[in-house]
């Protein structure tokens, strides 16, 4: 395949070298070839297609980071890069209303239509419930499920010591629950998880084979900061959808991924709990991090396999859906699990964004 100069593919791309030498060093858009002497850039005539996505979702204002997530996965698995454009795109739509809100408070009030300025934006707040069930089929409950004022998580232990290493991953994460992280939310995230690796090192030291998945979010009042390992999921239902924001760090997804099964081969595959990442101790635990502005309404659900392998997405969505406070949802949910013949543990938080007031 003939490769093209950095000037030919500017020219058929409709970007600039500069762009292009930007998308490079971001990961976004490689070169097939940089010539070792003269630091040229050559691409291939099909990177062009790739290029083209990466300079679409720059003008719908997508940061980059995200643009990395559509563009790998619209490679394999379109439909998922297809989802997680419409998710943006709800994001979007809702930030917009409401700086049109406040936008049209600010006019009126400046023409002295309106005599108060607009209060200060309102911090928001959480209400939250957690609860861990141990099913019907097994007789220990390895899961663990907690939500407190700036913290939600669940994890899901394996082996001989899974409970206390789910337990465990909790444990040192609730240090976060005092006074907020100086620095970066997702740094203390990160060193959380960090000390919960060490944490389950010393528990599968002695019982090797123990480990547990993480997903846990950190509240700061006006975002939350998401990690994640393993198979538990979080999901958020914003004006009446339901996205999964966390990626499964599992044998089944990957094969999902690159397009090797089906999603209902997935539901019934042998090696469904055959996870490519977990917290045990052996190799340093490589979380998933993601920040994510909160709106009043969203509604967050953190849960385990138990629950997702058994009730479908659909039904999760509109149980969430219906009214009913965050402890309702989860005894709710958790039924759900149990009455489709309950046989995992199933661990479910969820987590209500809500003016204070209301
Ligand atoms: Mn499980």
């Amino acid at each position: 395949m003939e490769l093209l100069t950095i000037g030919a593919f500017s020219r058929a791309s409709r970007l600039s070298p500069k762009a292009l030498r930007l998308y490079d060093s971001l990961g976004l858009l490689t070169p097939a070839h940089v010539d070792e002497v003269s630091g040229y850039r050559f691409y291939r005539p099909d990177q062009l297609e790739r290029a083209r996505l990466v300079a679409w979702l720059r003008r719908l204002g997508m940061p980059l980071a995200r643009i990395g997530v559509v563009c790998d996965l619209a490679l394999d698995v379109p439909d998922r890069a297809a989802e997680q454009i419409a998710a943006y795109w709800a994001e979007t739509e809702a930030e917009l209303a409401a700086r049109r809100a406040l936008a049209a408070h600010l006019i009126s009030y400046l023409s002295g239509e309106e005599t108060t300025m607009p209060a200060a934006q309102p911090a928001l707040a959480i209400r939250y419930a957690a609860r861990s069930d141990v099913g019907r089929r097994r007789d220990r409950n390895q899961d663990t499920a907690y939500a407190g004022r700036r913290l939600l998580a669940v994890a899901d232990g394996m082996g001989v010591g899974g409970d206390a290493a789910s337990a465990a991953v909790i444990e040192a994460l609730k240090p976060l629950e005092g006074a907020l992280p100086a620095g970066n939310l997702l740094n203390a995230m990160q060193d959380a998880v960090r000390q919960a690796d060490s944490a389950v090192r010393d528990l599968a030291a002695a019982d090797p084979g123990t480990g547990t998945t993480l997903t846990a979010m950190l509240w700061s009042g006006s975002q939350l900061a998401l990690v994640h390992v393993g198979d538990t999921r979080a999901y958020l239902l914003r004006a009446g959808e339901l996205f999964q924001i966390t990626h499964d760090h599992s044998v089944v997804q990957a094969l999902l991924d690159e397009g090797k099964i089906t999603p209902e081969e997935a539901d019934s595959h042998p090696q469904r709990s055959l996870l490519l990442q977990a917290i045990d101790g052996d190799r340093a635990a490589r979380p998933d991090v993601s920040l994510h502005d909160a709106q009043a309404g969203d509604r967050y659900l953190l849960c385990s396999d138990g629950l997702t392998a058994v009730v479908p997405a659909g039904i999760i969505r509109d149980t969430l859906s219906a009214p009913g406070d965050p402890e309702q949802a989860v005894g709710r949910l958790i039924d759900l699990a149990n009455e489709a013949g309950g046989p995992d543990n199933i661990a479910c938080v969820v987590a209500d964004v809500i003016e204070p007031r209301a």
